[in-house]
């Protein structure tokens, strides 16, 4: 490891902090990671690699803020919340940039859909705060009045997959509850973390009230969730650090909410448009198929497998692999070399225990770095590897059914229940189906659209608790019951 010098990195033209923000300032580390872009496989960066020292302070400053943020009405955390979405939107152009050098994430995606989505991210639980509260209730005359006391500092930690849409996802409900924030990037992708520090200071929110604390998950990220000032601990990730949280969290019995991995089914049934099935199995590759709720699991009707095969076949065909940077490309690079190595052990394995690859099933030799081309598997089974494990990568398996409750057996047949998708022209079918499926999300004949409103989260492995509404909200907060007699009760008696 190296010392830091220069605590500005210039990323796409964009200068980045390398240091910690905590408490209103800028804190370097003596020791520093280096982060890489997938896209160009150059070093971005040096980042201060945070200490149990560093995540004190953090917690600390975030201790500090927290009774003046608390204390703050619901219209000015509000008002502060809209000047981040103002902020984030005005440099929306510097932040897709660098999230993609950072992350490989395609550019348009970040442009037009995960930058936007970060900013109303903050508006949306600006406009939440706004409009909480509801009737007292009435027992016997006493009312019962219900109300959201803040908890406390929040520790949030965050993937390197989405980085800044899940890091402003988990910020502004915890933010407009009057929480305080340390939140600790992905050492993958920790670059837009430092902007959203600059862009909260030039927005107003006070100092301490969002720190961000970089570095690795067992070194940073794991004083920071065993520290007993932290109150709520917001964790996107995998099951294995999902574990090593709950048990640092277990002593001081800090509450905890998981969004973890995936490997959510694709239900086709043979009354199913197969040209819309199609698009909805080719759009599993996005972001290289890196995303928790990807569905990778193609269970397909037995009878329209082998034409929903070549219609599938047909559109993956038609992907433009190669630079995220570029407009034209659909899909760009792995994160980070070992993601390209975990994503072709899988598909290896898979290979040498009879999985055939109808197309794909290796590195993208012609583009070089870290391109991995988009590969369904067949000729697997319901007990092997690659369908019971998260690869995380572009790829995905095709298995056939003959009757609906061999297709619920199949969907509900892992250890997650994230999320399902289901292709079929047969309203009720989708009913009964959706019923039996274990999953926090199911698509009818569509993916990925949602509103903010409705609950986000996974079942079993897939993580507790839900996101987004009313459910992050609450989560950040100590809920509070208020029962006042009514005027001149004298008690029971
Ligand atoms: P990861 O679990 O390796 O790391 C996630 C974060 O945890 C990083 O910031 C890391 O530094 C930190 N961390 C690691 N060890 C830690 C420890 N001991 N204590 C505290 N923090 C620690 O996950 P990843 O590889 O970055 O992300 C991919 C995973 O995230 C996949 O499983 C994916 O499905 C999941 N994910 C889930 C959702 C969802 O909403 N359900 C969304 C995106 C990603």
């Amino acid at each position: 490891m190296t010392t830091s010098t220069n605590p500005l990195a210039i990323v796409a033209d964009v200068p980045v902090d390398t240091r910690h923000w905590i408490g209103g300032r800028r804190v370097a580390s003596a020791e520093t990671f280096t982060t890489v872009s997938p896209v160009t496989g150059a070093p971005l960066a040096r980042i201060s690699r945070g200490t149990s020292a560093d995540a004190d302070n953090a917690v600390a400053a975030a201790l500090d803020a927290f009774p003046g943020w608390a204390a703050t009405s619901r219209a000015e955390r509000a008002a502060l919340l809209h000047a981040v979405a103002d902020g984030i939107e005005d440099r929306l152009e510097d932040l897709a940039a660098v999230e993609t050098l950072d992350n490989g994430a395609l550019l348009r995606s970040h442009r037009r859909g995960v930058m936007p989505r970060a900013a109303h991210n903050f508006r949306f639980f600006a406009d939440h705060l706004l409009g909480l509260g509801h009737d007292d209730l009435d027992t016997r005359g006493h009312t019962n009045h219900i109300s959201w006391d803040p908890a406390g500092p929040c520790a949030l930690i965050t993937p390197w997959n989405a980085p800044l849409m899940l890091a402003t996802w988990k910020a502004a409900p915890a933010l407009a509850a009057g929480n305080t924030v340390v939140l600790k990037p992905a050492e993958w992708s920790p670059l837009t973390a430092s902007l959203l520090a600059d862009i909260t200071a030039a927005a107003g929110l006070p100092p301490g009230v969002l720190n961000v604390l970089q570095g690795y998950g067992p070194e940073a990220g794991h004083a920071l969730v065993s520290h007993p000032g932290v109150r709520r601990i917001g964790f996107t990730g995998s099951v294995p650090t999902a574990r090593h949280i709950a048990a640092a969290a277990a002593p001081h019995l800090t509450p905890v909410s998981f969004e973890l991995g995936g490997k959510s089914p694709l239900l086709v049934f043979a009354d199913a448009d197969l040209d819309l099935a199609a698009d909805l199995a080719v759009e599993q590759y996005d972001n290289a198929g890196q995303v928790c709720l990807a569905a990778t699991r193609l269970l397909v009707e037995e009878s329209v497998a082998a034409e929903f095969t070549r219609r599938f076949t047909e559109r993956a065909g038609r992907l433009r692999r190669g630079d995220p940077r570029e407009e034209t490309t659909d899909v760009g690079p792995v994160v980070h070399p070992r993601q390209l190595e975990r994503i072709d052990g899988f598909v290896r394995r898979a290979l040498d225990t009879g999985a055939r690859a109808v197309i794909g099933g290796g590195p993208d030799t012609g583009l070089g770095g870290l391109h991995y081309r988009p590969t369904l598997l067949t000729g697997v089974t319901q007990e092997s590897e690659i369908v019971q494990e998260e690869v995380f990568g572009p790829v995905l398996t095709l298995q056939t059914f003959t009757t609906e409750d061999e297709a619920v057996a199949l969907a509900n047949g892992t250890r997650y229940g994230l999320a399902a998708v289901l292709a079929t022209g047969d309203r009720e079918r989708a009913r009964r189906v959706t019923a039996r499926l274990v999953a926090g999300t199911v698509w009818v004949n569509c993916f990925f659209v949602r509103d903010l409103r409705a609950p986000f989260g996974g079942s079993r492995a897939s993580g507790t608790g839900r996101e987004g509404g009313t459910w992050s909200f609450d989560f950040s907060c100590d809920v509070k019951n208020t029962v006042t007699a009514p005027k001149g009760w004298r008690g029971h008696g």
